[in-house]
């Protein structure tokens, strides 16, 4: 007999555990809050620019295998698409230098002893302080395992560290970031190629999963959200969506995979991180083709990296809460400002967007990371997912997904 299982949350989490169940051949139930599934990875039509474009850049790596066996069984692994090896670009602002990191596919990490390969103005034995992160990282900071500052911190570390924690790396968890690198840099070039969704992430990661599932018979509900869950005896016994009260059987389970400060007020007494970093996406409308490659790394400004796609440049900026205040045009200007000087485009600001998430993703410190709670709850029935969950790894796609995998393994069981 198959289980019934309500998922809450049609973020990448909330769609991973619907998608996996389905698979199973169990009966799901995925209600969504909003209008719209993927959470905080979706697509939407900008009447400004007059384009669809993404809520925000969002980048994978090829080592992140949930998330390419999740597009692999929607069928959407055409939907990434990245160069054939780990390059990334990168320009320093204040020198501007201009250079290419090439990683190589082997797990030795040759391009760190060629003068060629390697970040300019680094000698081999910097690197030692990247084995130091990785293998010895302790339980405080980033800032407490090794000394934040110098031509490697600035021209790699840093810009892998922001854009992957989302958050001032000096303060971030040092395990996290050990992990990361473990699971990047140190694992080879093969794992490290980025992979962008090219034609929106919607279509890449939203959609086809929609598919998958009405094609498996999961009921999928839009705007309707869940206000309070009804329980006795450790359990889970209704789920009220507004005026609309479920009754749950002894068999039914629920998953919810929604962000962590929900979560808290459905599931009296859940510790949960509650402290968020920002996200700011600057797009731009260009008419012209540039030389850039399809991402920038940018050091020493406040671009952090550049996406090229067609007829658009987009700019994202990591811990960006100090940014929340800045008029919404003054930060634009800033951002072409230097934008307009890499691509060598005229300095009159394009059409242009702006999108601020406030809580972009949970801040990675010490602190909040040890308040990531596990998928097993209190309540036999009840189960969490979400990429701010105890995944071991940073809030991101690969953490959301993940959770999503285990959390549906867990309500099957
Ligand atoms: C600007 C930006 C850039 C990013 N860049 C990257 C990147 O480059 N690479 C990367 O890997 N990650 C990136 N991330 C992180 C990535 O987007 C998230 O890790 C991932 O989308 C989180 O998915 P989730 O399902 O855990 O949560 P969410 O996407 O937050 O989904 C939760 C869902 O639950 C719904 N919900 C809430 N309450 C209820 C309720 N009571 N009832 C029903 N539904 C409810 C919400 O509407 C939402 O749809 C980025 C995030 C942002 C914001």
């Amino acid at each position: 007999m198959p289980h019934t299982v309500h998922v809450i949350g049609a973020g990448l989490a909330g769609l991973s555990a619907a998608m996996r169940l389905a698979q199973a051949g169990e009966n799901v139930l995925l209600h969504e809050a909003s209008a719209q599934a993927g959470g905080r990875c979706r697509s939407y039509n900008d009447s400004t620019l007059g384009m669809m474009i993404d809520n925000g850049n969002h980048v994978i790596l090829s080592g992140n295998r949930s998330a390419l066996a999740y597009l692999d069984t929607i069928g959407a692994t055409g939907r990434m698409r990245g160069p054939h090896e780990a390059d990334f670009s990168f320009i320093d602002l204040a020198s501007n230098e201009r250079w290419q990191l090439r990683l190589g596919d082997g797990m030795l990490p040759w391009w760190i002893f060629s003068d060629a390969r390697r970040v300019p103005n680094t000698r081999a034995r910097d690197y030692l302080v990247l084995a130091r992160l990785m293998w010895r990282p302790g339980k405080g900071t980033v800032g407490e395992a090794i000394t934040c500052s110098g031509a490697l911190y600035e021209r790699l570390i840093e810009p892998i560290l922001l854009a992957t924690l989302n958050n001032e790396p000096p303060e971030a968890s040092a395990r996290l970031a050990a992990t990361l690198m473990r699971e990047t840099l140190a694992a080879g070039g093969r794992t490290c190629r980025p992979l962008i969704a090219h034609e929106g992430l919607s279509a890449a990661f939203v959609d086809p999963a929609l598919a998958y599932l009405a094609a498996h018979g999961a009921t999928v509900q839009f705007e309707h959200e869940l206000h309070r869950i009804g329980f006795e005896d450790g359990r889970a016994i209704s789920l009220d969506f507004g005026g609309k009260a479920v009754r749950l059987a002894r068999e039914h389970a629920v998953i919810l995979a929604v962000p962590p400060n929900f979560a808290a007020r459905l599931l009296p007494g859940l510790q949960v991180p509650n402290e968020f970093r920002a996200i700011a996406n600057v797009h731009f409308r260009v008419g012209q083709a540039t030389a850039l490659p399809a991402m920038t790394g940018v050091v020493h400004g406040l671009t952090q990296w550049i996406f090229a796609y067609p007829g658009r440049l987009s700019v994202t900026i990591s811990a960006a809460d100090a940014l929340m205040q800045m008029p919404r045009e003054q930060l634009a200007r800033n951002v072409w400002g230097e934008v307009a000087s890499i691509a060598g485009l005229p300095e009159t600001l394009p059409p242009w967007q702006v999108v601020r998430e406030r809580r972009a993703t949970i801040a990675t410190e010490p602190r909040q990371e040890a308040l990531r709670p596990q998928a097993v709850t209190a309540w036999g029935n009840i189960f969490l997912a979400g990429d701010w969950t105890s995944t071991g790894l940073p809030p991101t796609i690969e953490s959301a997904i993940r959770s999503g995998e285990r959390a549906a393994k867990l309500a099957a069981a």
